[in-house]
Parts: structure tokens; C-alpha cells; sequence
């Protein structure tokens, strides 16, 4: 596969392609369709993506794509993975911010051209991002229900999370309102959780797992560390049956004894496979194509202002730090099936790819 790619390579950015916008919105749409495929099936959207990789239906760059180099395309650049918490007026820990604190790191996101894609899009690598934009992925922890509630409309319910994403994407172009929840049991405060994780599910907001009862893993046995992350997928599915659940935020950043029981296992009939596990700190993540890409150890920041403890290491502080270094940022080509890269790039990319790689 990766042969034709380079076939491709040499005519991609100097022949019209005046199928181009057509072939664009058939394979994303093919691509995304993959996102809501039935339970465990990472091999489907597999099998999915490389059919997607053929030439019929291969995204290509818009005609008004501009040229990677023309952009500063940086598709090995890094990725902030922001983890959120309560959403309250009344904030009681460094996790809580306010919903005030949550919109104003929103519009400083938009106007720095970030885009939001969920830890799914992230970690496979399936990032649909116009060119010259930078995806941030926006994650929410607890399944509190200040992140998200309905009113009596069937309505996000003000100075929710939800409804303060998807009212800063209303006013912001580009900016997609797509987060990732992990979610413990209850989630969102037990009531209509059911249809609470369904509402988010239909728009295209990523159910993800954060254990049934939010143990630290490396305290309990392996059997207990299967129950805990089966038993919540298989509650997330009796609700949502078409959700993926493919990645997995660890309580409070701690593996178990054996690693690999955040990725894969399987408990009561009830198997799973994570694409990517989630850290708690405290740094920007890799890109998903660059060699230093663990799915078993995906790092992120905590949403915090620029003062009070660890400050240093919040969001405020690292959104400031890849404003100053642009060059170390992820920064979309525009096209989903093309990985570009300055030539000169001192970040390895993955050895294994799906993808053409565009060293320029
Ligand atoms: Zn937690």
C-alpha cells in the first residue's frame, strides 16, 4: 500500500483534480462512518480505512488546498490533549474552572485556529482538520453532571460544558463541537443517563471509559482491573449499542500492574481494545505519526489558568509555550490521507503507516 502511495505522491499538488471535492466528502464521510461502528471494532475500521486507501475513493486535497510549505504544515508536530473536570461557579479543587474560565480558554483555542477532534480521531490518526489549523482534543473526566445535563427543551442546559462548546463553535468557523467524555457509573448524575450518553452519542460527541467505580488500578487485582473497564463499557453500550468506546482515560493517571489491562482484556463476555490510554499530565502528546507515539501512554494537560499550584504545567501555561514555539504544533495539510512534514523535521515518523508520508 505504501508503494501506490508513493506513486501517487509525485502528481498530487501539480494535476487539477476536479474530482477532488466530490472524492473528499465520499471518503470522510466513509471515514467517519467508521467511527460509529459496532463494538470492538477496531478491525472494521481497519478494514475500512485501507479500502478508503484506494485510489477511487483516496481523500485528495481540495483544488484550494493550499501547498503544504504555503501552510507550515507540521502533521509530526504536537497535539494538546486538554482534560477538563466540573464546570461550576463555584470551583473547590485546581480540577474545577468555571464556566467563564471554560469559555475563555474555548475563544483563545478558536482564535488561535485550533480545531477540536475526540481522542478517537486523535489517536488513529484521523484527524480532519483544514489546512494551517491545529486539532486540540477537548476531554472530560467524571461524567459530572456540569459538563452536561439536558433542560425541559431536551436542550444542553446553559453553562453546561456542552452547551458552552457548542455555542462558542456556533460564533467560531472551523471550530468543531466534538469533546470526548470518559465516564464513570453513575454517569452525569445517574438520572436519564441513559439517554444523556445517547444525546451525546448522536452528536458526535466520543463516550469513553473511565471504569465503573473510579478504583486506583494499581491498588486492585487484574481481575478486578477487567471488571472495572468491561463493566463499564458493556453499561455504556446497554445505552449507547452503536458506540465505539475505543479509548480510556486511567482514574487519576495510574496504570495497573500489567499495562496492557488498560489496553485490552476482557471480563464476563464483555471484551475491549483501546486505541489510546489516557495519562493525567502534563505535557503536549505526540502526534500519532511520529515514532514517539505510545496509545498506552497518551499525556495530557490540565485545563488551569497561569497562577496557583502547578500552574506551570496547566494549559495556560502550554497553550503560551506553543504560541511562542509554532514550529513544535501540529499543523493540518488539509488532507486526511497525507502526513506532511518539513523535511528537516527533527521528529522521527512512525515506521508503520497507513498513510503517504510528505517530507518538504
Ligand atoms: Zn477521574
Amino acid at each position: 500500500m505504501r508503494s501506490s502511495h508513493r506513486a501517487r505522491q509525485s502528481t498530487r499538488h501539480s494535476t487539477p483534480r476536479p474530482r477532488a471535492l466530490l472524492a473528499l466528502s465520499v471518503s470522510v464521510g466513509l471515514l467517519f462512518a467508521g467511527g460509529c461502528a459496532s463494538p470492538g471494532s477496531s478491525e472494521a475500521d481497519r478494514a475500512e480505512s485501507s479500502q478508503s486507501s484506494t485510489p477511487d475513493s483516496t481523500p485528495a486535497p481540495s483544488p484550494t488546498t493550499p501547498a503544504p510549505s504555503e501552510v507550515g504544515a507540521n502533521e509530526l508536530g504536537e497535539i494538546p490533549v486538554l482534560m477538563y473536570h466540573r464546570i461550576t461557579p463555584e470551583p473547590t479543587s485546581v480540577y474545577d474552572r468555571t464556566p467563564r474560565q471554560f469559555r475563555a480558554e474555548l475563544r483563545r483555542l478558536a482564535e488561535e485556529d485550533y480545531v477540536p477532534v475526540t481522542t478517537s480521531e486523535y489517536a488513529t490518526g484521523r484527524m480532519d482538520v483544514p489546512a494551517g489549523k491545529h486539532p486540540v482534543v477537548l476531554t472530560f473526566d467524571d461524567a459530572a453532571e456540569s459538563q452536561f445535563r439536558l433542560n425541559e427543551e431536551g436542550k444542553p442546559a446553559a453553562d453546561t460544558a456542552v452547551a458552552i462548546l457548542r455555542d462558542v463553535a456556533a460564533s467560531h468557523e472551523d471550530f468543531r463541537p466534538v469533546a470526548s467524555f470518559y465516564v464513570t457509573n453513575p454517569p452525569f448524575g445517574g438520572e436519564q443517563a441513559e439517554r444523556k450518553l445517547r444525546w451525546l452519542h448522536e452528536h458526535g460527541f466520543e463516550l469513553g471509559n473511565h471504569t465503573l467505580d473510579h478504583p486506583t488500578l494499581s491498588t486492585v487485582s487484574a481481575s478486578e482491573v477487567t471488571h472495572q473497564i468491561a463493566g463499564m463499557r458493556r453499561e455504556i453500550l446497554d445505552a449507547v449499542p452503536d458506540a465505539e468506546v475505543s479509548t480510556f482515560a486511567l482514574p487519576r493517571g495510574v496504570h495497573p500492574d500489567s499495562e496492557q489491562l488498560a489496553r485490552s482484556g476482557e471480563s464476563r463476555g464483555t471484551r475491549y481494545h483501546h486505541d489510546a490510554v489516557l495519562l493525567v499530565g502534563a505535557r503536549p502528546a505526540p502526534s500519532p505519526h511520529a515514532a514517539g507515539f505510545d496509545p498506552l501512554n497518551v499525556p495530557r494537560i490540565r485545563s488551569q489558568g497561569d497562577s496557583g499550584s502547578g500552574a506551570e504545567l496547566g494549559s495556560t501555561a502550554w497553550l503560551d509555550k506553543l504560541a511562542a514555539e509554532p514550529s513544535r504544533r501540529y499543523t493540518s495539510d488539509g488532507d486526511p490521507s497525507v502526513v506532511s512534514y518539513p523535511a528537516d523535521s527533527s521528529v522521527t515518523p512512525a515506521a508503520e503507516s497507513e498513510r503517504e508520508f510528505n517530507p518538504y
